[in-house]
């Protein structure tokens, strides 16, 4: 089974980290694919640039042999969009190959907006994390998914290569990259929401509006 989780990773921090983890437990897999988005320069301007995302990233999951980077979204530029990427893995890992793309709540709700949308259950099982003080909206498409494509446990998900949808509510930290950038550009601290090295690193390259120093 390939389990991949998406987002800008913007910065990561431990509550991403502490939900893949999280996730590799409850589906009983060896590995979780980490795949941060392009962001288009445009949009990326106050934030890390890719490369730096992605060198963040690196240096968190370093000593967890359960989490790893897939770099395809950024290196593939221009803007990413989720039903690509699992084409692509589709075709690497063959039409048996369960493969699960994990999301929270807050990014699901959405859903109905993503390029190709309807594509995504044909191609994949998605686990649907539910966080904290984001519901799905009742009647939309993606609470309908969650309804109609339920699995009954997390081991349905080994017997298919797509097509089902799971609901987990595993315990998650409150952090939000949102939440680390706001802290930075008031000149706070964020040492605990996200690993030391990715503090080291956002002082060092004073990213989010860093000042020398405040971040370590
Ligand atoms: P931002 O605040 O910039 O929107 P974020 O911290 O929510 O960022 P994203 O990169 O947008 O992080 O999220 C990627 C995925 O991680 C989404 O599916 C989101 O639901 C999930 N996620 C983000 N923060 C947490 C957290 N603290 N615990 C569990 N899941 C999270």
């Amino acid at each position: 089974m390939h389990v991949i989780y998406g987002g800008t990773f913007d910065p990561i921090h431990h509550g991403h980290l502490r939900l893949a983890l999280e996730v590799s437990e409850a589906l009983s897999v060896a590995r979780i694919h980490l795949v941060p988005s392009h962001i288009p320069p445009h949009r990326g301007e106050t934030g890390a640039s890719a490369e730096q995302r992605l060198e963040l990233i690196r240096q968190a999951i370093a000593p967890e042999p359960a989490l790893v980077l897939d770099e395809q979204e950024v290196r593939r530029g221009g803007a990413s969009f989720t039903a690509d990427t699992l084409r692509h893995l589709r075709a690497e890992l063959g039409p048996d190959c369960p493969l699960v793309m994990v999301v929270g709540t807050d990014a699901f709700s959405s859903f109905h907006r993503w390029r190709e949308w309807e594509q995504i259950p044909e191609l994949a099982h998605i686990v649907v994390v539910q966080r904290p003080g984001s519901e799905l909206p009742m009647g939309s498409e993606a609470a309908r998914i969650l309804e109609e494509r339920r699995a009954g446990c997390p081991a349905d998900l080994h017997s298919r290569p797509a097509g089902f949808a799971l609901e987990l509510a595993p315990p998650l930290l409150d952090i939000s990259a949102t939440g680390i950038r706001q802290r930075i550009a008031a000149g706070r601290s964020v040492r605990y929401l996200t690993p030391d090295v990715v503090c080291q690193n956002i002082d060092a390259w004073k990213l989010y509006g860093a000042r020398s120093g405040q971040v370590r």
